[in-house]
């Protein structure tokens, strides 16, 4: 198949072991999509989400689990606030991950994680998730090597037991470049009303640019299966960003073809006074 016909969704995934070297990837990248026809397609992509998200809800079958990962400013907000819209609330959570709490650190790392996860018919938004205890935690040293590198199999195991009961994983990674990184820090220092998603502290994981690339590039080669698969979505511009997730999304709901239930009593000849 040539790239033009290929879906999104084949295009961006991460083939199960393979080396993924970021670098490699373009953020500009469009495959072939342009920013004139991006809104339109976008809204078409919602409309399917909030049909597909409709029937996964009263059916209340399977479980959907989406996360998000990618470093500061990357997109992770904001392809919540344009893209997870199209779902409506009753039946979608979202959590975002912080530094763990006293009592979710007394836990072990999934512990939070797990509490969080989808119900039947509910779609469940991760903003950062448990591989922040493989990229922050690694790039910080925050625990022992030898805690950290065990973690890809524990993560596994952990994801093969979700999917293996039947919920449905999708994992992006939004990829932005250092220079993308640098104008989206600089319109938050500059626009009163975004300073509040900056912290001094940003900078300095700035520095770190490098290190949190290899771990993101071990997180890609390692935790990506055919069950629970990494996505690398170009995240320079925001409409792609927006319009992959979308396709992505919506492509792989489809494939639970959820269904109305039939009602849950005969109401054959039932008259309303
Ligand atoms: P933000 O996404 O800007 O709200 O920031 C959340 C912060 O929590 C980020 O700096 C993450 O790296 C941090 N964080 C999330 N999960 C963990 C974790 N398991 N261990 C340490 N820091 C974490
Ligand atoms: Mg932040």
């Amino acid at each position: 198949m040539s790239a033009s016909t290929k879906s999104l969704r084949d295009l961006l995934r991460v083939k199960p072991g393979s080396k993924v070297r970021l670098a490699d990837i373009d953020p500009n990248e469009t495959h072939g999509r342009v920013k004139g026809s991006s809104a339109a397609e976008l809204r078409t992509g919602l409309a399917r989400l909030a049909a597909l998200q409709d029937r996964l809800w009263a059916e209340q079958e399977h479980p959907v689990l989406i996360i998000l990962q990618g470093i500061d400013a990357a997109g992770k907000d904001g392809s919540i606030k344009h893209v997870m819209s199209a779902f409506n609330p009753m039946g979608c959570t979202v959590t975002s991950f912080k530094v763990p709490t006293p009592i979710e650190r007394g836990h072990d790392y999934l512990w939070r994680v797990h509490q969080r996860a989808p119900a039947r018919g509910e779609i469940a938004i991760f903003n950062r998730s448990h591989y922040e205890d493989v990229l922050v935690v690694r790039v910080h040293d925050l625990v022992p090597r030898n805690v950290w590198s065990r973690r890809f199999e524990q993560i596994n195991a952990f994801e093969e037991l979700l999917t293996s009961t039947g919920t449905t994983i999708i994992k992006f990674f939004l990829w932005i470049d250092r220079d993308e990184q640098k104008a989206r820090f600089q319109s938050r220092l500059d626009d009163p009303d975004k300073r509040w998603k900056f912290r001094l502290g940003d900078l300095e994981e700035r520095k770190l640019w490098d290190s949190y690339v290899a771990a993101d590039e071990e997180v890609l080669r390692r935790c990506s299966t055919d069950a629970a698969p990494w996505y690398v979505i170009p995240a320079n511009r925001n409409w792609f960003r927006n319009l992959a997730i979308a396709n992505v999304v919506a492509d792989t709901m489809d494939d639970l073809n959820p269904r109305y239930p039939p009602a849950p009593e005969d109401l054959t000849g039932v008259v309303i006074e």
